[in-house]
């Protein structure tokens, strides 16, 4: 998600731009120390929000642009995604 955000707002197709890799090692080392692991529902309904705020936002604009068009790019992620939204 973050690359599909980050190829039509930085750096076109390719590597990430250095803040977009930044917020990708982030995220990762939040999932990472995630303390439900593989019992987590999404994060946009997780009671814990673990991100520092500014990593928060960023995050959210990404996936606010590329979750509508994870349909498109990889619609069995985006279903499997919209199934684990719904686990509490
Ligand atoms: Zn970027």
């Amino acid at each position: 998600m973050i690359s599909l955000y980050c190829r039509t707002h930085h750096v076109g197709e390719g590597a990430l731009c250095a803040a977009c890799a930044d917020l990708l090692a982030y995220a990762q080392a939040r999932l990472d120390a995630c303390p439900f692991a593989g019992h987590k529902t999404t994060c946009a309904r997780c009671l814990v929000h673990c991100y520092k705020p500014a990593m928060r936002e960023q995050i959210r604009e990404v996936m606010r642009y590329a979750g509508p068009r994870m349909l498109l790019h990889h619609p069995v992620l985006a279903v499997l995604h919209l199934l684990d939204g719904l686990r509490s």
